[in-house]
């Protein structure tokens, strides 16, 4: 282990020297209570010894700029740094979210055209970029779907379906929003079952059907415009989430396919970063028949001015302080005019070659439960290795003595053992091959020395890490202050 900065500490050393400061003149209204008595006890370092400590704590995580990331599903995926420059250009740090109208013009102009290839994307009629992530994106469509049945005059439908392979998201923003969750099997191929769909929908008030397509097994929900006309059939609607949509840019529209309402991650789909878990940008897009029930303020505009506007009686308010996460709207914004509409069927096309590739490679030495070509990505399933006691925890973490970050574990639900693999469309086949080479060599230890697998990772600071309480009870101040 690093010696701790406390442990460097030389009485006396300096990073950085400071102008000289009138002593008297700097402490003038400032009451004697709030006065420290003595100096902070702070390390005392030399610039290059501060400098090599931070970025050598910086290299001890993984990161898509040092390792091949195949998580699955939430998977961080093509981030060009160009789009970090571009959301960083002073007109857009540097505006103040309370500017007049006329002063933000080029930003609403960017919102609208944003607006616009979401709609163009989706197939659907009309946009917000106001929810701030994927779940803040589903809330929305949820309060919009509660908004719509109070108008008219169905609040008793209370009911929200939720496939059995779904998100966790998706039945908490359900129930948040005041519904009741019913799950829908899956069935032997991994998708809807549409005879346990037909039987929830005669029996219950339904509200809506949050499917997820490509679903989390990676799998295309063929039966979609079957599954959205039997949904509208039975007086619900119809919502799709678009976490995930690298598999459908320019091939398939949501709106043709009977969906009303869905969100998009723009931090998934559309290069904004993600690592630590924000900011986010979850758009959601709506119907005609839905526009009205929007949030506000919704952007105009008129003979080349844009202007917002709040006058829109049916709207469920605003969900939002201001317009929305912009830096990762101005990402994405750029992400979508740099491929431009054909390469965005490039990425669609890619995502899906990959993943494939991947998958036929590594069927042969872990469990595939449902085998058939799948969309962006896959789960395998670890249970072939139980038999030697290892278990998909010991796979993923002996991934990680080969250089690669591990796959979504443990999800979805539905896979004992789930290995969710997601390469997106950016990696070459070079790392391809040499993930797959890891995993199988990782297939023939689980046999010949499980305990090996057992005990990885063995090339990290630190071994297994109690991940539930790092999250719960975070040591987020240097253990020698304490
Ligand atoms: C990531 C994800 C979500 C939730 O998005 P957040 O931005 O994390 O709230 C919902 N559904 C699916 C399928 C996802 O992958």
């Amino acid at each position: 282990m690093p010696q701790h900065l406390y442990e460097k500490s030389q009485p006396g050393r300096v990073a950085v020297r400071f102008p000289k400061v009138d002593s008297e003149q700097a402490r003038a209204g400032i009451p004697d209570k709030h006065l420290r008595q003595s100096a902070p006890d702070l390390p005392e370092l030399g610039e290059l010894e501060l400098v090599r400590h931070y970025v050598n704590l910086s290299q001890k995580n993984m990161s898509i700029d040092t390792n091949f990331y195949p998580l699955g599903s939430c998977t961080m995926k093509y981030n060009p740094k160009i789009n970090d420059a571009l959301a960083a250009l002073p007109g857009f740090a540097a505006l103040h979210p309370a500017q007049p109208v006329e002063q933000m013009q080029g930003l609403l102009r960017l919102m609208h055209e944003m607006e616009r290839f979401l709609k163009e994307i989706s197939g659907l009629d009309a946009v917000t970029l106001q929810p701030a992530a994927g779940a803040h994106g589903e809330l929305t469509g949820l309060m919009i779907t509660r908004q719509y049945f109070i108008h008219k005059g169905e609040e008793d439908r209370k009911i929200v379906l939720v496939p059995d392979s779904a998100h966790g998201t998706n039945p908490a923003s359900a129930a948040l929003c005041g519904f009741k969750c019913k799950e829908v099997p899956s069935n032997d191929q991994g998708l809807v079952d549409r005879d346990a769909l037909k039987a929830l929908l005669a029996e219950h008030k339904v509200a809506l059907l949050m499917i997820t397509n490509p679903n989390t097994l990676g799998l295309f929900e063929e039966n979609i415009v079957e599954i959205g006309r039997m949904v509208h059939d039975a007086g619900g609607l119809l919502y799709m989430d678009g976490a995930n949509m690298n598999a459908l840019l320019g091939k398939a529209l949501p709106g043709k396919c009977g969906v009303d309402i869905m969100h998009f991650n723009l931090h998934k789909t559309f290069s904004g970063p993600h690592g630590g878990g924000g900011p986010g940008s979850g758009p959601v897009a709506v119907a005609g028949h839905l526009e009205g029930f929007l949030p506000v303020p919704r952007i105009v505009e008129s003979d080349g001015q844009f202007a917002l506007e709040w006058n829109h009686p049916r709207s469920v308010g605003k969900v939002r302080s201001w317009l929305g996460n912009l830096i990762i709207v101005i990402r994405a914004y750029c992400y979508i005019r740099a491929y431009g509409g054909e390469g965005l069927k490039c990425v669609a096309e890619n995502a899906v070659l990959n993943a494939n590739y991947l998958m036929q490679a590594l069927k042969q030495a872990y469990l595939l439960t449902y085998d058939r070509p799948c969309a962006h990505e896959f789960v395998l399933s670890g249970k072939w290795q139980n038999a030697c006691g290892v278990h998909t925890m010991d796979i993923a973490k002996r991934l990680i003595d080969f250089g690669f970050h591990p796959p979504t574990v443990y999800f979805p639900l539905i896979v004992p053992e789930a290995i969710m693999i997601e390469p997106t469309e950016t990696e070459s086949k070079q790392e391809l091959d040499s993930f797959i080479a890891a995993m199988l060599k990782i297939a023939g230890e689980a046999k010949e020395t499980p305990e090996l697998v057992k005990n990885a990772p063995h090339t990290t600071p630190v071994r297994r890490l109690n991940e539930v309480k790092a999250a719960k009870e975070p040591v987020l101040t240097c253990p020698i202050c304490m």
